[in-house]
């Protein structure tokens, strides 16, 4: 059967994720990967999920673990997280939040909800390669969200063209891929814009808690509370996740906004999936309950640790010309290299000869370009092998000038 012929419009959008790929070569022993970025399994708080998910299955509990629940989420997780978003300035009620299976079903239900096909979405150049998957199943057109530019909202609708300008997205702090976080002036300056455009701003907070230094910066939702007084009132959704903090295997993530907005979401997430799992949920709101702010803080020491050991190993083994980002938290350091090179041709090589894995950059443009951009993440290696792998990389990149 010729299967392309009846696969609908929307699956022509949908390529293979590079990085997935990428991710079955962590299980070659002799790979040193700077390529996947998700967590340390050695920093998961197993033995607490081992009590929390015994006690979800106790005999008082089980009925409750077991069965079908409401589709907008375990209420004690959503009141959780309600709050950790007034701690952060977003005050809100249970009804401002859904439970999503990670914030990457956020994405999805967000792309659902929001684009029809030729709408456009503002994303980042580069921006999180797993939102345009999420959202190229909805067909849009992507343009280059550059809030430090002065580029007027006029210039940004018309380039439109048929459709409308949807939503702005964005990884706010140490973006994937970049390590970047977006300062106080340009938060402020995409709600300027989001106000003139009378659009949305999805705010992906997945990274949020992992900050090793410097001050933390209020998220955009807070700021835009702060304009207009009620979260009910805001065009920003925050999308939230314990993928990074607690475990990602869980699949437990949260978008707060607007009660209009979940309420909406709420009826995809119905027909998607009716819940996430209730278990898991029990399991998430017992640990992060029990030691959430304890067990960031360890995190944090042990990525700090292996952010400093590549800052120092890019310093140390980097040709000239090459230059990175200096992240103050998250898990990505992004390289760019003299235009010449192409970083996929690069890993390619590096694969062969080097035993050294890392993700090519251009996957995280929407048009393709970067082709000289790399991103590395530190979350998975020790030090001595992040030297060991950045001397490597060092030589190949000399090699290859
Ligand atoms: N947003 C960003 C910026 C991410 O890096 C990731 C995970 N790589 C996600 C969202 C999705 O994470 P999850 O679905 O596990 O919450």
């Amino acid at each position: 059967m010729d299967w392309q012929q009846i696969f609908a419009t929307r699956n022509s959008r949908m390529a293979a994720s590079e990085i997935r790929e990428l991710l079955k070569l962590l299980d070659q022993p002799d790979i040193i990967s700077f390529a996947g970025g998700i967590p340390d399994p050695d920093l998961f708080p197993a033995q607490a999920f081992q009590q929390a998910f015994a006690d979800a299955l106790s005999p008082e509990n089980q009925a409750t673990a077991l069965q079908y629940s409401v589709s907008e989420g375990y209420p004690p997780l959503r009141d959780w997280i309600v709050g950790q978003m007034t701690a952060l300035g977003i005050p809100c009620t249970r009804d401002n939040i859904l439970i999503t299976s990670g914030s990457q079903q956020a994405l999805d239900y967000l792309g659902k909800l929001l684009l029809s096909p030729g709408d456009t979405a503002l994303v980042g150049w580069p921006t999180y390669l797993g939102a345009l998957g999420a959202f190229n199943a909805y067909e849009p057109r992507y343009d280059r969200l550059d809030p430090e530019t002065n580029r007027s909202a006029e210039d940004y609708a018309q380039a439109a063209g048929e459709g409308r300008v949807k939503f702005a997205y964005m990884s706010v702090d140490f973006a994937n891929p970049t390590g970047r976080t977006l300062d106080a002036g340009m938060r402020e300056r995409v709600i300027d814009l989001a106000d003139e455009l009378d659009i949305a701003v999805i705010e992906d907070a997945a990274y949020q808690s992992l900050r090793f230094e410097g001050e933390a910066l209020s998220p955009v939702l807070a700021r835009e509370i702060a304009r207009r007084g009620d979260i009910n009132a805001c065009r920003t959704l925050y999308c939230g996740s314990f993928s990074k903090t607690l475990a990602p295997g869980l699949r437990v993530g949260w978008v707060c906004g607007a009660k209009e907005v979940i309420s909406q979401m709420v009826l995809l997430k119905q027909a998607a999936d009716l819940h996430s799992s209730t278990i898991n949920q029990m399991a998430i709101e017992r640990v992060a309950t029990a030691q959430f702010d304890s067990h960031v803080a360890k995190i944090k020491e042990a990525y700090r640790g292996r952010r400093d050991a590549m800052l120092r190993a890019l310093e140390a083994h980097m040709p000239a010309g090459v230059t990175w980002t200096r992240p103050e938290g998250g898990m990505f350091i992004w390289l760019e290299l003299p235009k010449s090179l192409d970083a996929a041709a690069l890993l390619a090589s590096s694969l062969r000869s080097e035993r050294v894995a890392f993700v090519p950059g251009h996957a995280f443009f929407a048009d393709g370009s970067g082709s000289n951009t790399m991103r590395l993440s530190f979350s998975r290696t020790d030090d001595v092998m992040i030297d060991e792998g950045i001397a490597r990389l060092g030589r190949l990149i000399a090699a290859a000038l």
